[in-house]
């Protein structure tokens, strides 16, 4: 199918390359991840935009970094109508990691056949350059929606500097539709459109410190957390158990992770245990719900012995889902069936994308691109061919109202 001519996207190949090895070569790391933050991309970026309409940025103060600014640009191209269908990549990437697994320099692009080697190749560079060869090919034509870039800042570390500032700042039109190229699948046939709550949670202990020849006189902090959060982990289970097979795995997840180190020696009866819950819940459940069910449990446990226990809710990340019939996922499916064939099917995830930030503010936001699902390893890489393609999805998108 090829009724826009997006097939002359192709054409711009060799021009992907020379864009995705350069976004490699220059490290936009977060001041939380002991970078110098993203302004250098973002000005590489700024210059490869000349087919924009409208550039706006929305830069967040940091003093910790160069410039003591976090970029967020904003570019759109004008189609017939003034809404817009937005593209949100993000320009920071996260470290490389052990550098031993890797076998050549993360921050030197390295090619082979289809395969662009680097960090941030995948994450988020592909999206980048797709949604710069789908804004070069629309600019000379007069697309039915407007098409529109977003370049953010801070997605690896929490969009505080990134996405939540640009919401804050940017007034996006309700009926605007969203596409987040954040994760997807080798060939492009899931549809992120709803992610788990995410909770976690920290859970204070306490017992009385003392010599370990005299539980008697002392009480062990230790031992009593591990009841208790063996319980806590039962009954969280048991209480908050509906199925959703949207999701995998199709429940709520909740799991005993981090526990911060007690004392240092073997004879001293811990009179402290903390430790962490990471709770990944069906969106049919509020955090507030299971917040409140901790709550009453622990309650129930210092009643029984009188010793305390405090909880502290440490992230607490909600949105609603974006509907399976909603615009953006409709179009996406249709557009996939007739370019590649494929019946492409909406999914939900555990983890966390910046989809949610724009579905909590109401927004229709659908998450998808074409990928090996390689972003934070070691030889994270992106294929050319996927870029194309995904291109091609992009623009028509935009074109096809
Ligand atoms: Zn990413």
């Amino acid at each position: 199918m090829d009724e826009f001519g997006v097939n002359s996207i192709e054409d711009d190949k060799e021009f992907a390359l020379e864009i995705l090895s350069n976004l490699i070569e220059i490290k936009a790391l977060s001041p939380d991840n002991g970078g110098d933050g993203e302004i250098d991309k973002a000005e590489y970026i700024l210059g490869l935009l000349d087919f924009a309409d409208e550039i706006e940025r929305f830069d967040a103060e940091d003093g910790r970094v160069k410039k003591g600014i976090r970029p967020n640009i904003v570019a759109r191209i004008k189609g017939k109508r003034r809404r817009t269908l937005w593209i949100v990549c993000h320009m920071d990437v996260v470290p490389e990691g052990d550098l031993k697994l890797w076998e050549s320099d993360p921050f030197r692009a390295r090619v082979a056949d289809d395969r662009v080697y680097g960090r941030g190749a995948e994450d988020n560079g592909q999206a980048i350059v797709s949604a710069i060869l789908a804004g070069k090919f629309l600019s000379e034509q007069k697309p039915g929606l407007s098409f529109g870039v977003i370049f953010a800042s801070d997605e690896e570390t929490g969009s505080r500097y990134g996405i939540q500032h640009l919401l804050k700042e940017k007034k996006f039109s309700k009926d605007d539709l969203f596409l987040v190229p954040d994760t997807g699948s080798p060939d492009g046939s899931l549809i992120e459109i709803a992610e788990k709550n995410i909770l976690w949670l920290k859970i204070q202990i306490f017992g009385k410190q003392g010599h370990a020849s005299r539980p008697d006189m002392f009480y062990n902090a230790n031992r009593r957390a591990m009841k208790i959060i063996l319980e806590l982990d039962e009954i969280l289970h048991k209480k908050f158990n509906a199925r959703n097979n949207l999701f995998e795995p199709p429940y709520s997840t909740f799991e005993p992770t981090k526990r911060e180190k007690n004392v240092d020696n073997p004879n001293t009866i811990p009179g402290l245990d903390v430790s962490y819950f990471d709770c990944r819940v069906l969106p049919s459940y509020s955090n507030d719900e299971v917040i409140e069910f901790v709550r009453k449990f622990l309650d129930e446990k210092q009643k029984e012995d009188g010793f305390e226990s405090r909880m502290d809710v440490v992230q607490n990340v909600s949105s609603p889902p974006t509907p399976e019939n909603s615009e953006i996922v409709v179009r996406l499916k249709k557009i996939l069936k007739a370019l590649r064939g494929i019946e492409a099917r909406p999914i939900g995830i555990g983890g966390n994308t910046c989809a949610s930030f724009f579905r909590k503010a109401g927004y229709q936001t659908a998450v998808w691109s074409t990928l090996d699902g390689k972003a934070h390893e070691p030889n994270e890489y992106a294929k050319l061919s996927n870029i194309v393609e995904d291109a091609k999805v992009f623009a028509l998108l935009a074109l096809n109202p």
